[in-house]
């Protein structure tokens, strides 16, 4: 029989973790910083690439093997790649969703009416092992956002969101099939490549 591999995965948001674990089955053991007793990671990076980096390298100074990181977002167009790197405390409290999406909705609501919508997920995994960076993936989805939230599964700012090439947001698709074309998706396919070619 294959042998499960373990892959701890540097975030408390448990969405990100079911959404990594469903799509890694049943040959990876998914965890994550809710189990153990690891720090509060501080997200003072300004970029992606920089907060995905601090919790990878920091984790895996705390654990032996393979730590995976996701640092991602919402950036839309109008907004000048608002709210990006600061999407989950965009209103203010860190992982308020709903707050969020009402400030999107505000803030895109006072530009003139026919302003494109234009908006991606971007996500940035980094791999570190032993206090140290060993590559990073980039992935993004690109779509549109709407003016009401529609849907109810999924997570963040999926009810306010339409991937290109589909009429419904992601909170409407649902996990299956967002974890086939999501930013999340294609950036972890990269990742398990890569550890897999290793
Ligand atoms: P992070 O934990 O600093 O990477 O922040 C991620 C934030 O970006 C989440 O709290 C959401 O607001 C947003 N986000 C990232 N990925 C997704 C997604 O797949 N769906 C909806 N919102 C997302």
């Amino acid at each position: 029989m294959p042998s499960v591999k373990p892959l701890l995965i540097a975030t408390r948001n448990n969405h990100k973790t079911d959404e990594i674990r469903s799509m890694l089955g049943s040959s990876y053991s998914v965890t994550d910083l809710s189990s153990g007793n690891f720090p509060e990671i501080a997200e003072t990076g300004t970029t992606f690439l920089e907060n995905a980096s601090l919790k990878a390298i920091e984790i895996s100074k705390l654990t032996e093997g393979n730590i995976l990181s996701d640092d991602s977002g919402l950036e839309v167009d109008a907004l000048n790649g608002e709210p990006g790197v600061y999407s989950s405390r965009y209103a203010g409290k860190d992982g308020d969703n709903q707050a969020n999406n009402n400030k999107l909705i505000a803030e895109l609501s006072k530009l003139p009416p026919n302003t494109p919508r234009t908006a991606r997920f971007k996500c940035i995994m980094v791999i570190a092992k032993n206090g140290k960076k060993l590559a990073h993936f980039e992935a993004t989805v690109e779509g549109s956002i709407i003016t009401n939230p529609t849907g109810d599964k999924g997570f963040g700012y999926d009810p306010l969101f339409i991937p290109n090439g589909y009429d419904k947001t992601f909170a409407q698709l649902g996990n299956e099939i967002k974890n086939k074309l999501s930013h999340r998706a294609k950036a972890l396919n990269k990742a398990i490549s890569w550890l897999e070619s290793q």
